[in-house]
């Protein structure tokens, strides 16, 4: 049997740490209650097990407990927090303000609201896309309500000044959300000096299990109340009603708690991986285009545009290793990446490109094989190629 591939596509989703999965047993077994069950002890095993991911997942990112609402993902927080978040002050004003490499989860809700009559500043980014505060400062508007930033890029690792920007956001009375999801147990996070009012993370992106991930909400006078997106039980101070997940908000918070321990060391590690891979095969290889910022960026995250070279021919000569080209989102449909289109990638430069995006099992190893064969391909590929001319 073929030897399954190489994983490098740690951005698109991680394998459950089994640290974690042995977390959550007792979640499904014995204390298999439901959280909002107040009359017997079954509902408050469940809670008391909820609570203390509540205070951990808190601790872990500079939050207080009840400013953590536990949502399906990153998806649903990011609709929590920007239609939950906007329609509320509609009567204040009807302007939202994002950037164009965000992810389809925070343009797409942007998008639907635009769809409702509000006004959306979709703001560019320069060639390592990077937006500025000075950017974000003049679309200020008297009546935006609502500014949307990515903390890191899920495509090319770009880490934005978020910061600075929810600072300028605070001065002027704007509601900031972060989409912080492929930051969170990567870079250091603390949400109070952050400084932004929400963001959101996902747990299947840091080692623990799908379809739960959290809106954390900074604390603020007056409380921020959201507009929930269904109505239901009431749950989560009313703005997820919803059963909890009780087994998965405990694979969550054991999952940021394996992060967040040896945080700088695996960065380090993946960091030199990184370099190693991307050396190996522009040492070898001309007519290789590295997308992202050189410095402000995730350490596990390299993306490569191969001139000369056909995108999809690309991925189905490499299939010793598990990328992805583009976007994963959006690669059903084929489309060039929104992301490298906005940092000004020509169409055919965008469709030949990868995304390595490295993870706690890869090794030096493994790097070495994928840079062997990312050369092999390229080189076979561009040989009798009408591309490339060399
Ligand atoms: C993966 C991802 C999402 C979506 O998260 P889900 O939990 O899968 O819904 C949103 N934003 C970014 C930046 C992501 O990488």
């Amino acid at each position: 049997m073929a030897r399954p591939p190489i994983y490098m596509d740690h951005n698109a989703t991680t394998p459950v740490d089994p640290r974690v999965v042995e977390a959550m047993l007792p979640a499904f077994g014995e204390h298999f209650g439901n959280a909002a069950s107040k009359t017997h002890p079954y509902g408050w095993a469940a809670a008391k097990l909820v609570e203390r991911a509540r205070e951990s997942i808190a601790a872990g990112l500079g939050a207080h407990p009840e400013g953590v609402i536990f949502t399906s993902g990153a998806t649903e927080a990011n609709n929590l927090a920007i239609k939950g978040g906007a329609w509320p002050l509609r009567a204040r004003g009807d302007h939202i303000v994002t950037v164009a490499t965000e992810h389809k989860a925070v343009l797409d809700p942007c998008e639907r609201l635009a769809q409702e009559g509000f006004s959306v500043t979709v703001l560019p980014v320069d060639r390592q896309g990077r937006v500025t505060p000075e950017q974000v400062a003049l679309a200020l508007e008297p009546r935006t309500v609502l500014v949307s930033v990515m903390l890191a890029n899920n495509e090319i690792g770009t880490l934005q000044p978020v910061d600075e920007i929810a600072r300028i956001c605070r001065q002027r009375g704007v509601l900031v959300h972060c989409d912080a999801t492929q930051a969170v147990g990567k870079v250091p996070i603390d949400l109070d000096a952050l400084g932004v009012d929400l963001l959101s993370c996902s747990a299947h992106k840091l080692y623990g299990p799908k379809g739960v991930g959290a809106l954390l909400i900074r604390q603020r006078m007056p409380r921020l109340r959201l507009a929930p997106l269904f109505d239901g039980g009431g749950h989560e101070q009313g703005m997820r009603s919803g059963t909890l997940n009780v087994p998965g908000i405990v694979g969550f918070a054991k999952a940021l708690e394996l992060a967040l321990a040896d945080l700088t060391e695996e960065s380090a590690r993946l960091a030199a991986l990184r370099d190693r891979l991307r050396d190996a095969i522009t040492a070898r290889l001309p007519g290789v285009i590295e997308n992202g910022h050189p410095t402000e960026r995730l350490a596990n995250t390299l993306n490569l545009s191969f001139e000369g070279v056909d995108g999809a021919a690309l991925l189905v000569g490499l299939r010793e290793v598990a990328v992805s080209s583009g976007s994963a989102c959006t690669s059903a449909e084929a489309k060039p990446s929104h992301v490298l289109a906005a940092i000004g990638r020509p169409k055919a430069l965008a469709a030949a490109s990868v995304r390595f995006s490295l993870g706690r099992r890869n090794t030096v190893e493994e790097v070495d094989a994928v840079a062997d064969a990312v050369v092999r391909e390229v080189k076979r590929l561009r040989s009798g190629s009408p591309l490339w001319k060399s």
